[in-house]
């Protein structure tokens, strides 16, 4: 009897193999993803401050280039204020630029994100020396005070230090958002100085020079003043400073070292010395300014290059960050095709093979025939299992055949090839005791003497004939058995008790009829005696009883004849 086995068929199930896997897979996923949300998103914060910090250093070389144009105006005014009327075209060209440059810059500032009140106050202050400048352009160069071009150049310089909140604001910006940034602060504003002091320092003398008078005192405090703010920007910047600095600002340095720091202080030291003595100057103001600022270039170029190499730094630092976030990125997508790719391998290559042969099994347990074809490309233990099941599955069709074989082996009786008497009483029982059924019992008549004239060879022989006639006569319907030794049976399960007695008859007659040739060549005629009885609705043992009754009637009667067994009225 086959075993019963539970169908767990349905795999996909979150309980089942299948559902596990997927469960499994979307876990990894999730944890992949949550890795690689923290790791991206930590690449997009690294980036965003990149970009900020550069954006920052973009906005602090704006805000001194702007600081460098406003300072840049006084050049061509103080020459214009100073030179005769026959220089003024060009100086009145170059200042206008200037100022439009200036303008330009500043306007671009209220584009960037810094305070417009700040940029407000700065152009006011501007606008309003510009104004006392084109005052004193307005009036013939003779007519020209001292006092009025002091003033107009003071005015400027307002304008300049107004400026100063703006680069102190930007500093706050960028020291909020990085302390560490604090030496290349104070690097940019002493740069700034640097060229701004230097600048007052010429036009310190421009005035006196324009007027041709001697120096004030105040003037000359206000140049000593500038000159040490100078040097204190210079100490910060210059080759005593202790930040390291590349090879081009290094060059650039030594520039401002022996054409500013030496050329340009000895001609303002020059001209201060002879301006504090008296108004006699050894050079015009035109003369003067032409030279000093062509000194004061290399400064414009320190400040310049510093800065921009600053901004190419923390562009490269932005470049970085970005490869770093594109890099998390395809990581990621890596790691997801990974995780992708592991499930979809476990799945072909050992869940679906493993459900296959798991379906194999159980067809095979519940006696279905298992067809495992092995697809190409199989793992080898799986090949291995397919054929370990393949085998198996070729075992317990040869334990069937076997086990077919033995039963019928079992149910046969070894000489005559009929039932034997337990597989006729296993017949006998399976019928159901209410329906018809009848038993006709045989027995060879003087078996015994037949054995001992013919031999017992020839008494085997007579039973195997008789067991060929009852086959025949059964083969429609009923079992035919050999009971034992020279006794057989045959079990009708239709018909009517008549018919079976008439079937008993036939058989009887057919025996008579089919004389067998002895070992001695004589034609034997073998009979037997039957016994008929009705079973219906009666226990295997009644009917055997009153079966074997009649048989024993017939035998009493003389033999070769059927008896029926009828109850005693
Ligand atoms: P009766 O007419 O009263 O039935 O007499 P009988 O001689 O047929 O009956 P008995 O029971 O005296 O003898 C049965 C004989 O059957 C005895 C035994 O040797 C023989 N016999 C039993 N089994 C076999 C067998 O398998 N082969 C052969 N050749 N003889 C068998
Ligand atoms: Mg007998
Ligand atoms: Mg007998």
């Amino acid at each position: 009897m086959p075993l019963k086995f539970h169908s767990y068929s349905d795999s996909g199930r979150l309980g089942g193999l299948r559902g596990r896997l997927w469960f499994m897979a979307v876990l990894a996923i999730i944890c992949t993803l949550l890795l690689a949300t923290s790791t991206i998103s930590a690449s997009v914060d690294a980036f965003r401050n990149a970009q900020a910090g550069a954006e920052n250093m973009r906005q602090f070389t704006a805000i001194f280039d702007a600081a460098n144009l406003i300072s840049a105006e006084r050049g061509p005014a103080n020459t214009l204020m100073t030179a005769g009327d026959a220089d003024r075209t060009d100086a009145l060209s170059k200042w206008k630029q200037t100022v439009e440059n200036t303008n330009a810059a500043l306007d671009e500032l209220k584009q960037r994100d810094m305070p417009d009140v700040m940029i407000d106050g700065v152009r006011a202050r501007l606008t309003s020396a510009r104004g006392l400048i084109d005052a004193i352009l307005r009036q013939p160069r003779q007519g020209r005070r001292y006092e009025e071009i002091h003033a107009a150049i003071g005015a400027m310089f307002a304008a300049r230090d107004s400026y100063r909140r703006i680069i102190e604001w930007q500093s706050g910006q960028i020291l909020m958002r990085d302390p560490d940034l604090a030496a290349i602060v104070v690097q940019g504003i002493a740069l700034s100085d640097l060229r701004e002091y230097a600048g007052r320092l010429g036009s310190y003398v421009i005035a006196p020079m324009a007027a041709g008078t001697a120096l004030t005192p105040q003037d000359i405090a206000a140049s000593n003043a500038a000159r040490g703010r100078l040097l204190e920007a210079w100490d910060l910047v210059g080759p005593r400073s202790a930040s390291p600095v590349s090879d081009l600002i290094r060059l650039k340095r030594q520039e401002v070292e022996e054409i500013f720091m030496r050329l340009g202080m000895a001609l303002i030291d020059e001209q201060m010395a002879l301006g504090s003595r008296s108004g006699r100057f050894s050079t015009d103001g035109a003369a003067f300014t032409q030279r000093y600022v062509m000194l004061m270039q290399p400064l414009e170029e320190l400040r310049k290059f510093y800065l921009a190499e600053i901004v190419a730094e923390f562009e490269a630092g932005e470049r970085q960050a970005l490869l770093a976030l594109y890099r998390s990125g395809l990581a990621t997508a890596v790691l997801l095709l990974l995780v992708l790719g592991l499930v979809a391998a476990v799945q072909i290559y050992i869940l679906r093979p493993l459900l296959k042969g798991a379906q194999a099994v159980i067809a095979l347990a519940e006696e279905r025939p298992a067809e495992l074809a092995a697809a190409t490309g199989e793992v080898p233990e799986i090949m291995r299992l397919y054929s370990a099941i393949g085998i198996l599955g070729q075992r317990l069709g040869e334990r069937a055949v076997l086990t077919r074989k033995l039963e019928i082996l079992a149910a046969t009786d070894g000489l005559t090839g009929l039932l034997n008497r337990r597989a006729l009483e296993n017949h006998a029982a399976k019928m159901e005791t209410g329906r018809a059924r009848y038993l006709i019992l045989l027995d060879i008549d003087h078996f015994k003497s037949i054995n001992d004239r013919h031999g017992h060879p020839f008494g085997d022989l007579v039973l195997r004939a008789i067991a060929d006639l009852m086959r025949q006569s059964t083969q429609s319907s009923g079992y035919a058995a050999r009971f034992g030794g020279e006794e057989f049976a045959i079990l009708l399960a239709a018909g009517s008790l008549a018919e079976a007695a008439w079937d008993a008859r036939k058989l009887r007659m057919a025996l008579e009829k089919s004389p067998l040739k002895a070992p001695d060549g004589t034609m034997l005629i073998v009979t037997a005696s039957f016994g008929v009885a009705d079973g219906t609705g009666r226990t295997w043992s009644d009917i055997l009883v009153q079966a074997d009754a009649a048989l024993y009637r017939a035998k009493d009667a003389g033999r070769n004849r059927v008896r029926i067994f009828r109850t005693p009225d």
